[in-house]
């Protein structure tokens, strides 16, 4: 039986669990267990209809001994305290296994975005930024996108925060449209990421991208454009899904369509969609596809020890922030899976999110070669540590990563000390 998950409580235990592996003392790295700050803020909205309706919202700021913190502000109906504080965990780490000069933070508003009226979006996204003003800048801590937020909503923080500054400071958030000074290839970076991240992996295990039978859990910016991706690299996509239901074609489906008939709104979802040789299955179906790589590219708990028994797949790149429980990591391991953790796979989004940032803080801009190649370099180089980490200490790559991004916290850590 699962216990109930708590993302928090996760975080830690594999957070512990490196840190034995540095063989680091407890007092080294205890710190890290404890968020440096934590906001929560009431947020009230005059909704269209005349009536008030107040919203919970948080900001949490996990670590910024490596630099200002660093992440993403998310909107959903179920989110909670330690979601918030494991997916600010999550930043820093990966700020550090990626080594950008950033901590981690994270933000989040409890509501469903879907039942908001444009108006009501922008007046809780302008109220919350106000709430959260304080603690966010460009020298000390950077919103970005994640869950149902949008460049759109990244331009509306930009200009709350630069009203009550009296000027513009677009360093304040990344992720914004292009116009306002977002970055080329900040759109496409998580997925670009995951794409660079599954060639990376079969290329170390000698297998083909050619033909690769791939499944993919949400159509999000990150599982759509990963999909999309990876099938113009030449994978097949045999499966897909979104909150509403999978679809799967044996011998590949055509992602561009698909993502074409999501995005024309009105609520167009996965479910309603039609296409000669298409079997409509279920969420777990997706999961469980006999495909030769996963990508869990939608929220926390998704493989969970119920799933994790039966998943086909070899190779598990987690696209999602947090998709695999604790239960159903030791399960995949065990069973010999190659699963190319969080923290890295879907770390493109917050590299690009930096060269976004070097571009707002000097007033420049990068062609999409450049951003695209750096990301390359970088995220790649991460890969090949992580891998080697995990190698020298005949251990998953998960762990390989948290003991890279762990190590390189706590140096900077103890070379900072501790105030006063
Ligand atoms: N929300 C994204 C993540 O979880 C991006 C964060 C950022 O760009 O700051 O990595």
């Amino acid at each position: 039986m699962e216990v109930k998950y708590n993302p928090y409580d996760n975080v830690l235990e594999i957070m512990d669990r490196a840190a034995r592996m540095l063989e680091l003392s407890e007092n080294d790295y205890v710190t890290l267990k404890y968020p440096e700050r934590e906001l929560k803020v009431s947020i009230p909205v005059e909704m269209d209809d005349g009536s008030t309706r107040v919203f919970e919202g948080y900001r949490i700021q996990h670590s910024s001994s490596r630099g200002p913190c660093k992440g993403g502000i998310r909107y959903h109906q179920d989110v909670d305290v330690d979601e918030v504080k494991a997916l600010a965990v999550w930043m820093s780490l990966k700020c550090a296994v990626v080594n950008i000069p950033y901590g981690g933070a994270k933000g989040a508003v409890k509501v469903n975005p879907k039942e908001l009226s444009k108006n009501e979006l922008k007046s809780l996204t302008r109220r919350y930024t106000a709430m959260i003003l304080p603690l966010i800048g460009p020298e000390k801590d950077i919103p970005a996108p994640d869950v149902n937020t949008n460049a759109e909503i990244m331009g509306w923080i930009m200009d709350t925060y630069s009203m009550f500054k009296g000027y513009s400071v677009p360093g304040v958030v990344t992720g914004k449209p292009i116009e306002i000074g977002g970055s080329l290839g900040r759109r496409e970076a998580t997925g670009r990421g995951v794409m660079f991240m599954t060639h990376e992996i079969l290329h170390r295990l000698g297998l083909p991208i050619l033909g690769t039978k791939i499944a993919v859990q949400g159509m999000g910016n990150v599982g759509g454009i990963a999909a999309r991706l990876l099938q113009e690299s030449g994978c097949r996509i045999l499966a897909v899904s979104d909150v509403s239901g999978g679809i799967f074609k044996k011998d590949g489906l055509d992602i561009k369509p698909i993502l074409k008939f999501l995005a024309e709104g009105n609520g167009k979802l996965i479910k309603d969609y039609e296409a000669a040789g298409i079997l409509h299955i279920t969420n777990e179906e997706v999961l469980t596809a006999d495909v030769d790589v996963l990508i869990p590219a939608a929220l926390e708990n998704q493989v969970n020890s119920q799933i994790a028994g039966r998943i086909k797949a070899g190779i598990i790149v987690e696209g999602a922030n947090g998709p695999t429980t604790v239960n159903a990591d030791r399960i995949l391991e065990a069973a010999g899976k190659r699963i190319v953790p969080d923290i890295l796979a879907n770390a493109g989004g917050v590299v690009v999110s930096y060269f976004e940032w070097i571009q707002n803080i000097q007033f420049l801009t990068w062609d999409d070669e450049e951003v695209n190649k750096a990301l390359e370099k970088i995220i790649i180089r991460a890969f090949n540590e992580v891998w080697d980490k995990a190698k020298e200490n005949n251990t998953s790559m998960r762990m390989g990563a948290y003991m890279v991004a762990l190590d390189r916290i706590v140096k900077a850590k103890k070379i900072r000390g501790i105030f006063p």
